[in-house]
């Protein structure tokens, strides 16, 4: 199943661009939003399950689609989740959990958006495998951690290097958090959706060039060894977003160093989900 937010109201999807308004198909029982979707979804999703692709009632315009979880309680976003990351980083591959910080949720967006340059700022690429959480979960072991995912989308861990790289310690969730960091979408996909929600493929391209490359296999921490960790500490609930890691590629790891320049336009995308699209402008400083 997938289900997309288009401007504000949930839309079980039979294509790209129409679906079943989850409201008005339900008399009420859900929607109109998807943020209160995620605290009942075991019940949603036996409903949605029963839908017909001939009740489709809404056709819409890509530009209508907002975030998957417009606003999450909790968004953590986990550094140094692919190795080549790490060794590009700087940094050894992480044994225990890697590093964890968070996006702060206003960052968080839909999928096609123009993202404005911070003046003075080296704005960077990550393109992320983006868990949504499904069921509150506390002490949740890897192997029951699926059952805690309501599904997957795309994310760009937009990152301004300055600021979040200036001393005297690094300031990852300032510098990952400036308006429109957190662009996700272009809708939720429920993990039995794809062949093998484990292993995706994933990259973005700058301006039509492909700057990143990978697979979701390739993650130190998978999705299910993720969540037990978080959840050893965190209580994760629904709607939450996790950001799982960004593989080798980005601009600050390269020799010269790149960052984006008013104008690129970045695409970002995942097997069996899609793509997401931003422009960047310095319009607006
Ligand atoms: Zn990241």
């Amino acid at each position: 199943m997938r289900i997309a937010n288009v401007d504000n109201r949930a839309v079980v999807l039979v294509s790209d661009d129409r679906g079943v308004d989850v409201e008005a198909a339900s008399g009420g029982r859900f929607g109109p939003g998807l943020a209160g979707i995620y605290a009942r979804w075991e019940e949603f999703k036996a409903w949605a399950s029963t839908l017909a692709d001939t009740a489709a009632d809404v056709s819409f315009d890509r530009s209508w689609l907002g975030s998957p979880s417009p606003t999450p309680t909790q968004v953590f976003a986990i550094g140094l989740n692919y190795s080549d990351h790490a060794k590009e980083s700087g940094f050894e591959q992480p044994e225990n959990l890697p590093p964890v910080f968070t996006k702060f949720p206003t960052c968080i967006t839909g999928p096609d958006t123009t993202v404005l340059i911070p003046e003075g700022g080296n704005v960077d690429w990550e393109v992320e495998l983006v868990a949504i959480i499904g069921k509150q979960a506390h002490n949740v072991t890897a192997a029951n951690a699926w059952d805690h995912v309501a599904g997957l989308t795309i994310g760009q861990d937009i990152s301004e290097r300055v600021s979040q790289l200036r001393g005297p310690a690094p300031q990852f969730g300032l510098g990952k958090s400036f308006p429109g960091f957190g662009p996700t979408g272009p809708w939720l996909v429920t993990p039995d959706e794809l062949d093998n929600p484990d292993d995706l493929e994933l990259g973005c391209s700058l301006d039509g060039e492909e700057v990143q490359k990978g697979r979701t296999s390739e993650l130190i921490f998978s999705i299910p060894a993720l969540i037990e960790g978080l959840s050893a500490t965190v209580t994760l609930l629904p709607g939450d977003i996790i950001f799982t890691g960004t593989p080798a590629g980005v601009g600050l790891g390269r020799n010269p160093q790149r960052f984006i320049q008013p104008g690129q336009t970045l695409v970002s995308r995942i097997e069996g989900i899609g793509e997401i699209t931003q422009t960047f402008t310095t319009t607006g400083n």
